[in-house]
């Protein structure tokens, strides 16, 4: 199966078992928008609480704050959102589609990377054993002639996205020949600039209204709070602010799935710092955030730092955690070392002071800021393709499983009399009825055990028991592991301590 089968395999089944629709689906959908279904909101949850326990709950110097959608659009001028929260897009006048102008200029330097690759693999088949590899690559005409381009291509790009030079990316797409996929022409229109935050009127009459935005990102909600939170909560720096909160985009090209989305949710902490400790905290944050991504056990390979070539003019330093998705590895997390920046600037803009006075030395300082800003719906989406598997089993069945940490786990237990009668249906509900308490759990009577056992793989819950003639008599169950598939009896009256331990996030935590 190549990974772009994988990829749409997963999309199904999320459809399929009720973790995530497309969104108004019986209108035929809306672009780059999708609603969690039944499992995924639990699955969602899960992660939020293993998100916000580890900020809030484990550190005594983070506190939460869940501020409004709606913001004063002033904050978004300060910020800079309003001015230089763009991509380029260009269209192409023969199929109508819009495309961004730095991606279609990066995929075309992909495409000499690629064809590097294509002329090693067929050196090393022609010369076989004895092929120097790298002594190919510092030789070879054709390497070096597309190496060359490639590295002159991307030496203008940068300049051009850099200066924000609209004439000159259009320039580089024409005389790199670059066309439409889908029409492939190169009727391109001229590269315009597209702010990507939504807008919209608040107020009832014309005269009275305001124009105001949808939250691009939830950190500016914390910005504008700092003076608060730190005066009501006595806070001393260092400390930081966590926030989980719907954000919104008007992305040009939204695709795969739910990891680029137009509305999304993010998972953000900033960290106010004093100036000058800003890249010890940055490399705190860093080996951190990677440890809490790598507790979920789906090994480290899968997991990588992509530092930013290009930095923000705000930033002096900014890394994304690299996830090993079906379509590559991609961004899920952000680590930005945004210096003073945006609390300056809403100094600047508000008129009003968000100094920080440090009662040891006596100064007043603005504070430093180091963020970590993950994306919840490209983490959920990091789980599901992780988790996602096909086992062939020694009988030659195959088996579709969910693998997820089980304490991410939507449904915890599933409870399964063996058959719908002689009393077993009853003792199974007791059990439900004392375990519901306590996590996640569902009952099940329909169909055979082994369909049950398949519908519960097919949903990730890592443990199921069953209710048999035995129990009645001795208060036993069996306890049927997901991924081992093994089975062993125990104490109806254990269950709930042996589980509690397996599926709690608690358990995610304490490895932290
Ligand atoms: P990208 O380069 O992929 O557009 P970004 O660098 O603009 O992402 P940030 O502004 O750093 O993203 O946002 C922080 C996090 O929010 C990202 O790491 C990602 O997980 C998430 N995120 C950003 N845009 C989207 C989106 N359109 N849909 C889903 N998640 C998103």
């Amino acid at each position: 199966m190549t990974q772009e089968e994988v990829f749409k395999k997963i999309v199904a089944h999320c459809k399929e078992y009720g973790f995530v629709f497309p969104s108004s689906e019986i209108y035929d959908g809306l672009g780059a928008v999708y609603d969690y279904g039944q499992l995924g909101v639990e699955l969602k949850n899960n992660i939020k609480t293993y998100w916000w326990q580890s900020m809030v709950l484990l550190h005594d110097n983070i506190v939460g704050l869940d501020s409004a959608i709606f913001m004063h659009p002033t904050i978004w001028k300060a910020s800079g959102h309003v001015d230089a929260f763009n991509d380029p897009l260009i269209d192409n006048r023969d199929s109508k589609r819009r495309y961004r102008a730095d991606v279609l200029i990066e995929e075309q330097m992909a495409k000499y990377d690629e064809k590097i690759e294509k002329e090693v693999v067929k050196a090393r088949k022609r010369f076989g054993d004895s092929f120097d590899e790298a002594k190919y690559r510092a030789t070879s005409a054709n390497v070096l002639d597309y190496a060359a381009r490639r590295n002159a291509l991307h030496d203008r790009y940068k300049r051009a996205i850099n200066e924000n030079n609209l004439e000159e990316l259009k320039q580089i797409i024409v005389d790199e020949e670059i066309v439409c996929p889908v029409s492939g022409t190169r009727n391109w229109t001229d590269v315009r600039q597209f702010n990507l935050m939504f807008s919209t009127d608040m107020g009832s009459t014309a005269d009275s209204s305001m124009k105001i935005y949808l939250r691009p990102e939830t950190a500016q909600g914390i910005f504008v709070n700092y003076l608060n939170v730190q005066k009501t909560g006595r806070m001393k720096i260092p400390f930081g602010i966590a926030q989980i909160g719907k954000a919104f985009r008007n992305e040009i090209v939204a695709r795969q799935f739910i990891f680029r989305m137009r509305e999304f949710e993010q998972m953000e902490m900033q960290f106010f710092i004093k100036p000058g400790t800003e890249l010890d905290w940055f490399s705190k944050w860093k080996e951190s955030r990677m440890k809490w991504h790598q507790a979920l056990g789906f090994g480290a390979e899968r997991y990588r730092f992509h530092d930013h070539d290009k930095l923000a003019h705000y930033a002096n330093a900014a890394t994304d955690i690299e996830f090993l998705m079906p379509f590559g590895f991609k961004e899920v997390e952000g680590i930005h070392s945004r210096t003073d920046f945006d609390l300056s600037q809403h100094e600047k803009f508000s008129g009003k002071s968000i100094k920080y006075f440090d009662p040891e030395t006596n100064e007043s300082y603005t504070p430093y800021v180091v963020e970590t800003s993950i994306g919840l719906d490209r983490m959920f989406l990091s789980i599901m393709s992780a988790s996602y598997d096909e086992e062939v089993l020694e009988n030659g069945e195959t088996r579709t499983v969910l693998h997820l940490p089980a304490q991410l786990a939507p449904v915890k237990l599933a409870i399964l009399p063996l058959v719908r009668k002689d009393g077993l249906p009853e003792l199974a509900r007791s059990i439900l009825d004392d375990l519901k308490f306590h996590f996640n759990c569902q009952y099940d009577e329909k169909d055979s055990i082994g369909k049950r056992y398949r519908r519960q793989d097919a949903i990730g819950t890592p443990f199921c028991v069953t209710v048999d003639h035995q129990s009645l008599e001795d208060k036993t169950v069996t306890l049927r592991d997901r991924d081992s598939m093994e089975q062993q009896r125990i104490k109806i009256g254990d269950l709930c301590n042996v589980l509690s331990d397996k599926v709690s996030i608690t358990s995610l935590l304490k490895t932290l």
